[in-house]
């Protein structure tokens, strides 16, 4: 795997293409981007023949532990690994600890072990249970045991100490059976960085796994609703000072376009794609501006037909501090509401999808009111073609220097542009 820039703005936002990824090397993953959210190897609500309807799909399918742990024997016995056991062809396994989209509960992590949930409970995974249940998975990437328990505001310095020389030492002892293990030959182990709203603990996890024989980082406990995007900004910024140019970071647990930009301007290169999942759960359609297009009066009209479409219904920006990750965003129209019943537009003008070619808005509405399955397809189809297009927004604002204006146009910003 190898990290080549083109270009690297001011020390923070970078633009490049990760070349040579997966165990055969055959793949590559534009950065800024985001991987393929699954749970068990399934994009929700579509099957492998719908999601190939979906242009330009990340080359990564990320699967969490928590999904996969209540199978090991499952998986052992089968032998091929997840990619062959859930059918996937023609991607790079990526095999995370937790799910992006659900919150793990605090207080179960302890000097040997980390708890996942899966449908059964709480599965406790040592350093040893977590790369023997690798073992099978065989992905092309994972990251290491991580004791993520901090992104709580009220976590005390003490306990984000801990979970930094926690997570510090639980990457030794994974080091220690990836280097010895032939099954892992060719896999890429990401080390993941701590340290929760403390500075120096930021400094010092990211310095200290630096040093370490990692191939990528992930920056973790800074997902929406534990820090605020001024600190959070700070915080990924004194990581990534730290960091090795040429290797990736990984943001998890962010999705929402605003706060996506501020992270790329940061140095974030890779999010996890659940932001369209969330959208499409709570019934409603990504619907943001990001067109950086040459043609300004064009996009501004565009926006403010969206406006005028989605109008009241659009709630006030999100609380960043929210708790709650499934409330409504103002990047979305709600098309349960009672205004779309006899709306014949399609989701979003001039939207390539499938959803958006066939379909209209009233259409959705009365499939989302009678809960039939297919509402869940159709949103899924366009709220992934919507926020894939946008990372494709946010690599040609940085390559055209346009990010002020992505920003503006994201922040739904109409004037002085
Ligand atoms: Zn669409």
């Amino acid at each position: 795997m190898k990290l080549e820039l083109s270009r690297v703005i001011q020390g923070g936002a970078r633009l490049g293409v990760l070349q040579g990824i997966g165990r055969t090397g055959q793949h590559s993953l534009k950065v800024p981007g985001c991987l393929l959210y699954t749970h068990f190897g399934t994009v929700p609500h579509l099957t492998q023949d719908t999601l190939q309807t979906v242009n330009n799909l990340p080359s990564v399918t990320q699967v969490t532990l928590s999904n996969i742990a209540e199978h090991q024997e499952v998986l052992e016995e089968f032998k091929e690994g997840f990619k062959a056991f859930a059918g996937l062809h023609n991607t790079v396994l990526y095999c995370s600890l937790h799910d992006p989209a659900t919150r793990s509960p605090t207080g179960y992590a302890t000097n040997k072990t980390v708890s996942v949930w899966g449908s059964g409970g709480r599965i406790e995974l040592t350093a040893s249970k977590f790369m023997a249940l690798l073992k099978t998975v065989k992905p092309d990437w994972y990251q290491s045991m991580a004791d993520g328990e901090t992104w709580q505001t009220n976590t005390s310095r003490k306990r984000i100490r801990k979970s930094v020389d926690r997570t510090l030492a639980y990457l030794d002892e994974c080091l220690l059976v990836h280097q010895k293990s032939q099954d892992l030959d060719g896999v890429e182990l990401f080390g993941v960085v701590e340290g929760g709203d403390v500075m120096e603990e930021r400094v010092r996890s990211a310095r200290e796994t630096a040093k370490r024989p990692v191939a990528g980082f992930c920056l973790d406990g800074l997902q929406t609703g534990s820090v605020d995007q001024a600190l959070r900004t700070q915080l990924i910024t004194s990581m990534t000072t730290e960091l090795p140019e040429d290797k990736p970071r990984l943001l998890q647990g962010v999705g929402r376009p605003d706060e996506v930009l501020a992270c790329v301007e940061a140095g974030v290169d890779l999010f996890e794609g659940f932001f369209p999942f969330q959208v499409t759960e709570r019934g409603c359609a990504l619907c943001f501006n990001y067109d950086v297009s040459p043609d300004p009066e064009c996009a501004v009209l565009e926006l403010n037909e969206e406006k005028h479409s989605a109008g009241d219904n659009m709630q006030p920006k999100g609380d960043l501090n929210c708790e709650d990750q499934t409330q409504m965003t103002s990047f979305e129209m709600n098309l349960k509401d009672k205004r779309y019943q006899d709306d014949f537009k399609s989701l979003v003008e001039g939207c390539g999808c499938y959803c958006c070619k066939n379909h209209q808005r009233a259409y959705l509405h009365h499939l989302l009111v009678t809960n039939e399955l297919l509402a869940g397809v159709l949103l899924m189809i366009h709220n992934m073609t919507h926020y894939q297009n946008f990372f494709g927004a946010v690599r040609e604002a940085l390559a055209t220097d346009k990010m002020d204006l992505l920003k503006k146009r994201v922040h739904g910003e109409t004037r002085n542009t």
